[in-house]
């Protein structure tokens, strides 16, 4: 848990109390990290601790007068309201620890949460890690998803999972992780750099078309072979 050094203050649904969102990649946090936050629950009587949809950990129901003090408890930074970024990096546990794991799941999450984590961007994106084509990381309903296989990384773009789904288009297969690492740093400078304001890569993808994604960006990774763009 220990990437992200800021936590996210999220107003909750009364309109005055915060909730307090931490967590890295992949959902990974240590015993220090959660005794921390343990003793920090103590000590300010926080209400509700949760883990969130996105691997995150929630410190819900405080008053905004104290999360200066609870974001230092718990060796943070510091705090900023919710803007559109890289929302989250959730990941299956892979060969850690999963019998069907083909790839390393947890060590790409911390790669591309070393690449992007946090990135302010025109609409959030959510990302998903899976070990294998089980696709517990919901590959295909995340702004980016990665599917370990045998031959290596599967990378798919434009994924949505809210009131208007959309399935995620491939744009990379077989890709070693220094090659999905990339190839995700692309798609995430082009969407920075073309997409609408509050724009999801879902509706991005859909107004320009996967086919100007493949002109614009697929086609200069070198190792996409071309016959398949
Ligand atoms: S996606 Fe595959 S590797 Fe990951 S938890 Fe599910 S079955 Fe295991």
């Amino acid at each position: 848990m220990t990437e992200q050094s800021v936590g996210e203050a999220v107003l909750q649904r009364d309109g005055r109390s915060f909730g307090l969102v931490v967590g890295g990649a992949g959902g990974i946090v240590t015993p220090d990290d959660l005794e921390r936050i343990a003793r920090v629950a103590r000590e300010h009587e926080v209400p509700l601790v949760k883990i969130t949809t996105g691997q995150r950990i929630a410190l819900l129901g405080l008053e905004e007068c104290d999360l200066p003090a609870v974001a230092s408890a718990l060796g943070l930074d510091g705090y900023r309201l919710p803007g559109p970024c890289v929302k989250y990096i959730a990941a299956c546990p892979g060969t850690m620890a999963c019998r069907w794991g083909m790839q390393d799941t947890l060590a790409l999450a911390t790669a591309l949460e070393a690449g992007f984590g946090g990135r302010t961007l025109p609409g959030k994106m959510k990302i998903g890690v899976s070990g294998c084509t089980r696709n517990c990381g919901c590959c295909f309903s995340r702004d980016l998803g990665f599917m370990g296989t045998g031959r290596g990384w599967m990378v798919f773009f434009g994924g949505n999972g809210g009131r208007h789904p959309r399935t995620a288009d491939l744009v990379g297969a077989n890709l070693t992780p220094d090659q999905a690492v990339d190839l995700a740093a692309r798609l995430v400078d082009h969407y920075a750099a073309s997409a609408r304001v509050g724009e999801r890569t879902a509706r991005f993808v859909e107004r320009v078309g996967i086919g100007a994604i493949r002109d614009e960006v697929l086609r200069f990774a070198p190792y996409l072979p071309l016959d398949d763009l």
